[in-house]
């Protein structure tokens, strides 16, 4: 090749590169444009970690072992794969406990959080991450307190994120694809795991290691949800209202106890309520919340003192109704209909601390929904 051959084969060169970076340079710019537009359109999700099995690590000294609450909020939405496609997630860690030791102080943390992330529109739905054991009473709590009608999901799992087969990452990934849904609004509180979305008032835990536990027995699913067909929410009742109650001040409700029903049943366990100061005792009552005769007399007396009395039953599905074997209205006592004993607890809390405790009234609260 002549000199003047290598010097405009260079020229060339240089004109073509001169050509290629605006081009490279615009293909990065808007590529980058792009992706921003596509985050800045995602459904933007409030995470709030309180614990659980789902935050849980294995115990290494022991086969089958672990401690829930040991991963953040943070960290367990990274271990996801494909969470940054479906939503903007923000990761809050409220506390980091195995949800056994729920309480009333991080109920009220999230209820408030929940509310302001909504009033504030810095989230179009919300997920709690939590343990099993207590979560369909967090459930109901909140759909209880939080105001609006954009979706709250609250998620755990059955087995720790070392485990094999964790179900954690997958309800995990169920929750966000509910959660960022526009579908999932005005429904309340909704419980995803395991590709089904149960309502916080039926959902509860029935099995106490399997991840097939939670059911909704009266009523069933809201809805399913599975990562190939999407969600698929069922027809729901009309005509079904959900009430929301004021949240008290302070970080506490009121006293109110279970009393477990069962053969051979005494006053005791009632008595003893009463000496501890309970405001309110729930009957968790045989059959269609039934207790012996003695029970019964104690729970007279307890009304007669001003104490709210409510019946409810360990049977896990059906409705208590009113004055079928118990004189409700001679007694003044209150049914739970379809609440189970720790979900009426709850509610008998709230009506307390808002000041409602005639019989009618609370019974009408009970009954609101249908
Ligand atoms: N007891 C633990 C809890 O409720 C484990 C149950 C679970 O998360 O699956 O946090």
């Amino acid at each position: 090749m002549t000199r003047d051959a290598v010097t405009s084969a260079r020229h060339q060169h240089r004109r073509r590169w001169m050509l290629a970076i605006p081009l490279v340079c615009f293909a990065f710019w808007s590529g980058g444009i792009g992706a921003a537009a596509q985050a800045a359109e995602l459904p933007r999700i409030l995470v709030l970690a309180t614990g659980g099995t789902i935050a849980g690590q294995a115990d290494p000294r022991a086969t089958g072992a672990y401690k829930s609450g040991q991963i953040t909020g943070e960290q367990l939405m990274q271990s996801v794969p494909g969470l940054d496609k479906l939503a903007k997630i923000n990761a809050e860690q409220i506390s980091s406990i195995g949800s056994q030791d729920m309480n009333d102080k991080v109920w009220f943390a999230l209820a408030r959080r929940i509310q302001d992330a909504f009033d504030k529109n810095e989230a179009d739905g919300v997920i709690v991450t939590h343990g099993t054991d207590t979560l369909e009473e967090t459930a109901f709590f909140l759909d209880n307190v939080v105001r609006g009608d954009k979706p709250v999901v609250i998620v755990g799992s059955m087995r720790p994120a070392t485990a094999v087969s964790a179900d954690g990452p997958g309800n995990l990934y169920e929750a966000v694809q509910v959660a960022a849904d526009p579908r999932s609004r005005g429904r309340g509180v909704m419980a995803v795991l395991n590709d089904k979305i149960q309502g916080a008032r039926s959902v509860t835990k029935t099995n106490t290691t399997s991840i097939e536990t939670f059911s909704s027995a009266n009523d069933g699913p809201v809805g399913y949800v599975d990562t190939a067909g999407g969600i698929r929410f069922m027809a729901q009742a009309p005509g079904f209202r959900r009430t929301t109650y004021q949240l008290p001040a302070g970080e506490q409700l009121p006293r109110v106890e279970i009393v477990y029903s069962h053969a051979n049943m005494d006053a005791v366990p009632i008595e003893d309520a009463i000496s501890h100061g309970a405001k309110g005792i729930v009957l968790a009552g045989v059959g269609d919340g039934n207790t012996s005769k003695s029970a019964l007399d104690a729970l007279e007396a307890a009304a007669k003192k001003g104490i709210v009395v409510v019946r409810s039953t360990r049977v896990r599905s059906g409705f208590v109704t009113r004055n079928v074997e118990v004189d409700d209205d001679k007694n003044g006592f209150v049914v739970s209909e379809d609440l189970n004993p720790q979900k009426a607890r709850v509610l008998t809390q709230l009506l307390i601390a808002g000041g409602v405790t005639a019989s009618a009234e609370l019974q009408k609260a009970f009954t609101a929904t249908w």
